[in-house]
């Protein structure tokens, strides 16, 4: 940082939030002590009519914009900045990659809370204990409050005390019945059981004995502790990827360094939670967004001020500070969501990766289905492929098999083959799961007089009927109607369902086992606080006979008495004009078969298909997802597809039809006269859903077998085209590697 010369005006440049690509100058507040000002820190700034929080970037001596005209910083938020100097570097690499704002991606890297410039008061965790009485006590005697009475057996099931979170993540109403355990003196506050620093105490419960294959990928992550390497971990679901995880965090923790493990979904992070805090003694914080912004700030607080050892979180919990780094572990690496679908698109496995070579640290990616990509960078040398070919212990891999149901009577999407093998092995006591990726009743509601259909008036795509709340709802803008019983437009036709959707299955299901207990999960079903967990509790203590579910099954879940997995429409991905679409759907019917036979009994996957030649499925269940791989990077090299090119797609929307073409028109224009080089520009196109809640989307995608070369020329043009005249018109953003291309 430069020295203040007399007579200088002080400015600082400062990122904030919002949508345009530059930072802005201020004037350095009265009576700085300019030694004490560093990068990184948060600003209260005037920003138009109102105050806004920004983000020092640098300090300068000069501004392009008269110094008389420049406002004031008004108040400094931070003695010292929260974020390293890597981290800082990292922020500002992600904003040149992905061409977004640096304040907005500023901002994505801190919780709202912080980003508000609310001071947040860590607040410590209770724990509590058992009394002696609660220890002797037998909880028959309190079995008339069953509540109590489970809360007290947890406790006693337990050596140690029990952290707020703990219950939590056990269970989440238990805050009654530990007062009322407290006021009848069975509990009691215990001082808080933080991270022990002693070796010893870092570990609560033994270690299995890995197999060989476990070892070595433990070993080679061990040796490169506190250097940068990526390790892409494939191992068939049921593996033991997360014992592997576990003793290597063990080496982590026991160097004294912290861990950062992410997630794709919410709904796993108790399961994970659960298993880490039984085998580890240390504080684990979590962050999601169902949390409250103050539960985020202070999982986000205590990992920077080096208070807690790990954090377990989604996507956005990558930019979390870490006073001491020493491991992220990305799980299901190949899972959409790690890729960021609004705002600042950010790719959180590629993200992680930058900044686990900034921090000079090994990362660890695991999957039973890598990415294209991670598998072509294993390829290229770039990651280090560690593999687990086979299930740990004496769980078998699934038996998947394709069922022709050419011709054959299908009761709302069951065929008679299907009913059969699901009833012998219901008599048999065990579970079946059958997947069907689509909620709703009934994806189309037709008129069988006139042909009419249930359209959604502000997008193009049908309404789906949701019979259960007597609706039509679009599942794309979200909107809804009632669900009608005439035809309006010729009045007399019946209208029928069309297709399948989970309702209706579960409808039929209902009838064909009317004895038998069935639980349906999708995002409908499932809606209401804690009631994924309440269901899949049922269904592990056996309480349930059939699951029948969308894609929520096909993550990380462990039903141990599931024997017969049924992808009921298996057809519905093969046909996508996405040319990610085969990779996803082979990931998806990998990892839903992953689901069967997960203990001791051998399960089986049937996939009903009207496709049994067609050669995704056929090579899939012959040679495995790795040949299935094969052949799909083999494919999109022959296209030039990415991993083997770069892209970026440009998408557009607005309220006027017209607009987002001509703003595309004008993008192509700049970016000839500029010189696009070997970049191909390909487009305006309309978008495959050509309308969306009410607005026209177009898109214009580059692609380039050179990445800096596709940057240097989105560099160019990210400026001009937020100055073109037709930007004010429509809504526009880019997407740097984009994993869907709607
Ligand atoms: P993944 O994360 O790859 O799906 P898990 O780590 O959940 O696999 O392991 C699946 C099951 O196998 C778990 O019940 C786990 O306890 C068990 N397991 C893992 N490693 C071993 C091992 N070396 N020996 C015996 N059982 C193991
Ligand atoms: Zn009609
Ligand atoms: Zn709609």
């Amino acid at each position: 940082m430069s020295k203040l010369q007399s007579g200088n005006a002080l400015i600082f440049r400062v990122a904030i939030a919002v949508p345009i690509y530059r930072l802005f100058d201020y004037l350095a507040p009265d009576n700085i002590e300019l030694a004490k000002i560093k990068p990184g820190i948060r600003l209260e700034v005037p920003f138009g009519k109102a105050k806004k929080i920004g983000f020092l970037v640098e300090c300068v001596q000069h501004s392009d914009i008269d110094i008389g005209k420049l406002k004031r910083v008004e108040r400094i938020l931070d003695e010292t900045p929260l974020l390293s100097a890597k981290d800082l570097a990292l922020l500002h690499w992600a904003s040149g990659y992905y061409h977004y704002p640096l304040g907005e991606v500023f901002s994505a890297a801190f919780p709202v809370a912080l980003r508000q410039g609310k001071s947040v008061v860590i607040q410590t965790e209770k724990h509590y204990a058992l009394t002696e009485l609660g220890r002797a006590v037998d909880t028959e005697q309190i079995k008339r409050s069953p509540k109590q009475k489970s809360v007290l057996e947890k406790f006693q099931a337990h050596s140690n005390p029990l952290s707020e979170a703990e219950l939590s993540a056990w269970n989440q109403n238990w805050r009654t019945s530990v007062k009322q355990l407290l006021d009848k003196q069975l509990l009691q506050l215990a001082a808080a059981g933080v991270a022990g620093k002693n070796v010893e105490s870092i570990i609560k419960s033994d270690a299995l004995h890995c197999n060989p294959q476990q070892q070595a990928a433990i070993d080679a992550v061990c040796e490169s502790l506190g250097q940068f390497g990526v390790f892409l971990l494939e191992g068939v679901t049921g593996s033991g990827k997360t014992e592997v995880y576990m003793q290597i965090i063990r080496a982590v923790l026991e160097r004294g360094q912290q861990v950062l493990v992410l997630l794709p979904e919410i709904t796993l992070t108790p399961q994970l939670e659960d298993r880490f805090r039984q085998r580890f003694n240390v504080s684990i914080a979590i962050s999601h967004s169902k949390l409250t912004d103050r539960q985020r700030a202070c999982s986000w607080l205590t990992m920077q001020r080096g208070e807690c050892s790990m954090l377990l979180g989604t996507r956005s919990a990558l930019f979390t500070p870490l006073k001491n780094p020493g491991l992220i572990i990305l799980d299901e690496e190949h899972d959409a969501s790690f890729k960021q679908q609004e705002g600042f698109r950010f790719s959180a496995r590629d993200v992680a990766v930058v900044r686990a070579k900034l921090l000079n640290i090994p990362v660890l990616l695991g999957s039973a289905t890598p990415a294209l990509e991670s598998l072509q960078n294993v390829e290229n040398k770039r990651y280090r492929l560690l593999h687990l070919p086979e299930r740990a212990g004496i769980a078998t891999a699934p038996v998947l098999q394709l069922l022709d149901i050419r011709n054959k009577r299908m009761l709302e999407g069951l065929s008679e083959a299907l009913v059969a093998e699901m009833r012998k092995t219901l008599d048999k006591n065990e579970q079946v799961l059958l997947f069907l990726n689509r909620r709703g009743f009934a994806p189309t509601l037709i008129c069988h007089g006139c042909g009419w259909v249930a359209r959604c008036q502000r997008c193009d795509a049908n309404l789906v009927i949701h019979y259960e709340v007597g609706a039509l709802r679009c599942h794309h803008c979200g909107q809804e109607q009632r669900l009608i019983k005439q035809c309006p437009a010729c009045k007399t036709g019946e209208l029928t369902p069309l297709g399948l959707g989970t309702e209706r299955v579960e409808k039929v299901l209902a009838e064909l086992f009317p004895d038998k207990t069935i639980v349906r999960l999708d995002r409908d079903s499932t809606q209401r606080k804690g009631s994924l967990e309440n269901y899949l509790q049922r269904i592990n203590q056996g309480e349930v006979d059939i699951i029948l579910g969308t894609q929520m099954l096909a993550k990380g879940h462990h039903f141990p008495n599931v024997t017969l997995v049924a992808i009921l429409d298996v057809d519905s991905g093969l046909f996508s004009i996405d040319f990610h679409a085969p990779e996803k759907l082979a990931q998806m019917i990998v990892q839903v078969s992953g689901r069967a036979g997960r203990a001791e009994k051998p399960g089986r996957v049937i996939m009903q298909t009207r496709q049994p030649e067609h050669p995704l499925l056929t090579t899939l269940i012959a040679q495995g997802y790795s040949s299935f791989a094969k052949t799909a990077l083999a494919e999109r090299k022959e296209a030039s597809l990415p991993p083997f090119s770069y892209q970026a797609l440009l998408r557009v929307q607005a309220t006027d039809a017209e607009m987002p073409k001509l703003f595309l028109h004008a993008v192509v224009e700049l970016a000839q006269e500029h010189g696009k080089g070997r970049t191909l520009i390909l487009g305006p196109v309309a978008a495959p859903m050509a309308r969306r809640a009410g607005l026209y989307r177009y898109q214009l995608l580059f692609q380039s077998s050179n990445r800096p070369e596709l940057h240097a020329l989105l560099d160019v043009l990210m400026p001009k085209i937020e100055k073109l005249k037709q930007a004010k018109k429509v809504r526009w953003s880019l997407d740097v590697d984009p994993v869907d291309l709607y």
